[in-house]
């Protein structure tokens, strides 16, 4: 199938479970939000579908059209399609942005392939003036001294430029102020089309409001306790998510 699709995935931190059996399809063409109160489990979730290795998947799998991920290195899930969005991205001291693009692009040739430099460079304009970037913005060094808004307009710059079939965007807790949620609303509604799955982790109903996902799912306790359309997240905003657990906990005690 054409997705990303995550079956019964259970994971481990230090032995402990924090994820505990959730099950989610991402198709292309869809945004999935993903929302539930802190410490769900929902960055452990991101950071185990990018390998991390202190997220041990005790059971499940998750495939990427088809193929099984969680047997592929980090770069090689990265060359199979995926791409990963964290909050807290590293600084590369001395690394120009023009020139990181580029070892990423050339990373996903085959090998003994050379990128071609005029190409690469008339694409990537295109794609900046397509998101409507600054293109002195690629001389200055990976997320070295950006503010918030900066580093989201050079994951989405890095997003368009490696055209993934699937992103996880962990977006989660405070810290992105409203221009750095425009920035990252705006780049993903670009980019959004037919070609592209998008699941997106957040602790606000405020992104939503930019983005407008076609599926909401509720996280709670390690797994996804409900699901609906765009409506289910402003039903969280106004009631908060202590109804969602009381239906969960009330269906599950019915099911023994
Ligand atoms: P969320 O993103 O939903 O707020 P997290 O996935 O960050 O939740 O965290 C889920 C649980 O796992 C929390 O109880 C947190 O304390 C624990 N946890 C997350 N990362 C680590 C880690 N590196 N070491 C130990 N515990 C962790
Ligand atoms: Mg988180």
């Amino acid at each position: 199938m054409n997705a990303l699709e995550i079956n019964d995935l259970h994971i481990n931190i230090a032995e402990k479970p924090i994820v505990k059996g959730l099950t989610l399809t991402v198709r292309k063409g869809e945004v999935h939000a993903i929302m539930g109160p802190n410490g769900t489990g929902k960055s452990t979730l991101a950071k185990a579908i990018a390998g991390h290795p202190d997220y041990e998947i005790t059971s499940g799998s998750v495939l990427l059209d088809g193929r099984n991920i969680l047997e592929m290195e980090p770069d090689e899930r990265a060359r199979a399609g995926l791409f990963l969005a964290f909050q807290y991205p590293c600084e590369i001291p001395g690394v120009s942005i023009a020139n990181f693009l580029r070892a990423a692009s050339q990373a996903r040739l085959p090998e003994g392939e050379e990128i071609d430099a005029t190409a690469y460079y008339k694409r990537l304009y295109s794609k900046m003036d397509a998101l409507k970037i600054d293109r002195k913005f690629t001389a200055r060094s990976v997320n070295e001294g950006f503010s918030g808004g900066e580093k989201k307009r050079c994951e989405i710059l890095q997003m368009a430029m490696l055209e993934p079939s699937y992103a996880v965007m962990d977006e989660t807790d405070s810290g992105l102020d409203i221009d750095a949620l425009k920035i990252v609303a705006e780049g993903v509604n670009a980019l959004r089309g037919p070609k592209l799955g998008v699941l997106l982790i957040t602790h606000y109903q405020r992104l939503l409001d930019y983005i407008v996902p076609d599926f909401v799912h509720v996280m709670w306790d390690g797994r996804i306790v409900k699901s609906g359309d765009k409506s289910l997240a402003l039903e969280l905003e106004a009631k908060g998510y202590d109804w969602v657990k009381a239906e969960f906990a009330a269906t599950t005690a019915a099911a023994k």
